[in-house]
Protein backbone atom coordinates (compact mmCIF):
# COMPACT_ATOMS: atom_id res chain seq x y z
CA UNK A 1 0.00 0.00 0.00
CA UNK A 2 0.78 3.06 -0.63
CA UNK A 3 -0.51 6.70 -0.31
CA UNK A 4 -0.21 10.29 -2.48
CA UNK A 5 -1.32 13.25 -1.44
CA UNK A 6 -3.56 15.10 -4.43
CA UNK A 7 -3.62 18.78 -5.32
CA UNK A 8 -7.01 19.08 -3.03
CA UNK A 9 -4.38 19.21 0.11
CA UNK A 10 -5.19 22.45 2.38
CA UNK A 11 -2.28 22.08 4.31
CA UNK A 12 -4.08 21.44 7.51
CA UNK A 13 -1.60 19.25 9.12
CA UNK A 14 -3.59 16.66 10.45
CA UNK A 15 -2.21 13.79 8.39
CA UNK A 16 1.57 14.65 9.75
CA UNK A 17 0.33 15.08 12.84
CA UNK A 18 -1.37 11.43 13.12
CA UNK A 19 0.97 9.72 10.77
CA UNK A 20 4.31 11.48 10.74
CA UNK A 21 6.32 8.54 9.84
CA UNK A 22 3.97 8.40 6.01
CA UNK A 23 3.69 11.85 6.10
CA UNK A 24 5.09 15.59 5.99
CA UNK A 25 4.32 19.27 5.34
CA UNK A 26 6.39 20.20 1.90
CA UNK A 27 7.62 23.59 3.43
CA UNK A 28 7.48 24.76 -0.43
CA UNK A 29 4.33 24.41 -1.17
CA UNK A 30 2.28 24.28 1.45
CA UNK A 31 0.66 20.83 1.54
CA UNK A 32 1.26 17.97 2.58
CA UNK A 33 3.08 14.88 0.67
CA UNK A 34 3.57 11.14 1.65
CA UNK A 35 6.86 8.88 1.58
CA UNK A 36 7.02 7.15 -1.65
CA UNK A 37 8.09 3.85 -0.55
CA UNK A 38 5.61 0.64 0.46
CA UNK A 39 3.97 1.86 4.17
CA UNK A 40 5.44 -0.26 6.19
CA UNK A 41 2.78 -2.95 7.99
CA UNK A 42 3.36 -1.63 11.81
CA UNK A 43 2.20 1.90 10.02
CA UNK A 44 -0.96 0.81 8.18
CA UNK A 45 -3.27 1.26 10.42
CA UNK A 46 -2.49 5.37 11.47
CA UNK A 47 -2.05 5.39 8.26
CA UNK A 48 -4.93 4.75 7.13
CA UNK A 49 -6.46 6.71 10.22
CA UNK A 50 -5.27 10.17 8.76
CA UNK A 51 -6.44 9.14 5.52
CA UNK A 52 -10.11 9.20 6.72
CA UNK A 53 -9.34 12.13 8.81
CA UNK A 54 -8.44 13.73 6.04
CA UNK A 55 -11.00 17.31 5.51
CA UNK A 56 -9.60 17.59 2.10
CA UNK A 57 -10.62 13.97 1.06
CA UNK A 58 -6.84 14.32 -0.36
CA UNK A 59 -4.69 11.25 0.44
CA UNK A 60 -5.45 8.61 -2.56
CA UNK A 61 -4.41 4.77 -2.11
CA UNK A 62 -2.09 3.71 -4.77
FE1 LIG B 1 -3.61 17.96 3.41
FE2 LIG B 1 -5.43 16.22 4.20
FE3 LIG B 1 -3.00 16.16 5.25
FE4 LIG B 1 -4.67 18.15 5.85
S1 LIG B 1 -4.94 15.98 6.39
S2 LIG B 1 -2.48 18.35 5.32
S3 LIG B 1 -5.74 18.43 3.89
S4 LIG B 1 -3.53 15.75 3.09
Amino acid sequence: MKYHVNETCIGCGLCVATCPAVFKMNDETGIAESITADIPAIMEDSAKEAQEGCPAGAIESV
